[in-house]
């Protein structure tokens, strides 16, 4: 029968993978992916919501498409792995077998550091809004409840994390926001980092000039303690008082590649071959976007650039050839300063033969400053990518 390719997760990178995978075999391989979302919803713009310029049904999109591409859409969650029996067990409690496996789960929260507070559900309590869906209306109701004066703390673990400028962005929106409707108040950025990962001369400017005195800014502030009833938070070399604290937790690949040892020696992200994805831990099983330790950008223009490698390369391998050795593919990321204001990062990457990694090639650059022109070329950036996933 057909060759059987079972995708887990249906973000940027599993929507993306299974699509192709359908459109350049002419459907000649049978795909079926697991996904326990009922719809997709855009990270990428997200913060917006924030900022009030978008509603969550403008980055929400169902997955109606790709089943017109002829692909089996499972709403459950994948459980456990059998890398040698080549089979899945979902929590429907049925099994599903395949002959290769890819894997695009994104990313999961790692709260094990903050040991202070015990008994609380910090994920529920501490909002991280860094999937985008409930928790990112959910943020936005916290945000209009907070009073004028008022001070929303928001903290950014240390790299590698999804989206390194997203953070920023995020401070942007939420000034946005209170500027027009709470003037009193303030974001406070408290960064584990020793400064801003991502277009950091850029995101001063914006800071200094749409927002003067209303983004406090604190590198090296690794959060290490909550104490909820106050609304303090301690961090590496201070403590400061909160109204609303939306924390970002240290990530690591999502949970069910760690928990069938699909991490590398490290053991928070995964180690994969960058010409055919293929797990360098089991064989037969891909694994794609944030879940890797690739030294890239964790952002869905770098999931689905290397889900449409990975498609190509699983289409190959099952034909008995050799993928394309030679893979090269471009990142941008655009951040928006305001409603209606955006500035870019982009870089181009090629497959290096001696280390075995996307390495940055010559091409790219960053914008000279934000400006409505670029906020443009945002919008059109994202429903290009949307309709690449899901389109
Ligand atoms: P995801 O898109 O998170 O998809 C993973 C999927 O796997 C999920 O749907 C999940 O439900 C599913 N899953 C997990 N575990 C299981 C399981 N056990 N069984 C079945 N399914 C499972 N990137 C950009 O390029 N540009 C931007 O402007 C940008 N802005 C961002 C702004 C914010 C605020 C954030 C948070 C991120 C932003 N990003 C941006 C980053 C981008 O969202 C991620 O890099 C991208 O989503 C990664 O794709 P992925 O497929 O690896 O993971």
């Amino acid at each position: 029968g057909a060759p059987r390719v079972v995708v887990v997760g249906a973000g940027f990178a599993g929507a993306t993978v299974a699509k192709y995978l359908r459109l350049w075999s002419q459907g000649r391989v049978e795909v079926t992916v697991i996904e326990p979302g009922s719809g997709f919803v855009s990270c990428p713009v997200s913060n917006l919501v924030l900022g009030g310029s978008r509603q969550i049904q403008d980055i929400s999109r169902s997955y109606d498409v790709l089943r017109q591409h002829g692909i089996q859409m499972r709403q459950a969650s994948v459980t456990q792995i059998d890398a040698g029996k080549r089979q899945l067990k979902l929590d429907d409690g049925t099994h599903l077998g395949y002959d290769k496996l890819v894997l695009a789960p994104g990313i999961s929260f790692d709260y094990s550091h903050l040991n202070a507070v015990t008994g609380l559900d910090l994920q529920q309590h501490f909002l991280h809004a860094w999937k985008a869906g409930a928790q990112t209306v959910a943020l936005k109701q916290q945000l209009q409840a907070m009073p004028d004066g008022g001070v929303f703390a928001l903290t950014v673990p240390a790299l590698p994390y999804r989206c390194p400028p997203g953070p920023y962005e995020r401070a942007c929106q939420v000034a946005y926001y209170l500027k027009q409707h709470k003037p009193r108040s303030k974001v406070l950025v408290l960064d584990a980092n020793p400064a801003i990962t991502s277009k950091r001369a850029l995101f001063e400017k914006a800071w200094a000039e749409l927002y003067p005195g209303m983004i406090e800014y604190q590198p090296v502030s690794e959060l290490k303690q909550i104490d909820p009833a106050q609304r303090m938070v301690r961090t590496t070399f201070d403590t400061f008082r909160f109204d609303v604290l939306n924390l970002i937790p240290p990530q690591t690949a999502g949970r069910i590649a760690l928990d069938n040892g699909l991490a590398n020696a490290e053991g928070r992200w995964c180690d994969v071959d960058y010409v055919s994805y293929e797990s360098k831990q089991a064989q037969h099983i891909h694994i794609l976007g944030d879940a890797l330790d690739s030294g890239l950008p964790k952002s869905a223009h770098i999931a689905t650039s290397e889900a449409k490698v990975c498609a190509s390369a699983i289409i190959d391998i099952l034909a008995g050839q050799a993928p394309d050795p030679a893979p090269v593919f471009a990142n941008t990321c655009y951040s928006y300063v305001s409603a209606d204001e955006a500035m870019h990062v982009a870089n181009v990457y090629r497959y290096d033969e001696k280390s075995r990694e996307m390495k940055p090639a010559p091409g790219g650059g960053v914008s000279k400053q934000h400006s409505a022109g670029e906020a443009r070329e945002a919008r059109s950036w994202a429903s290009n990518i949307w309709h690449d996933a899901l389109g």
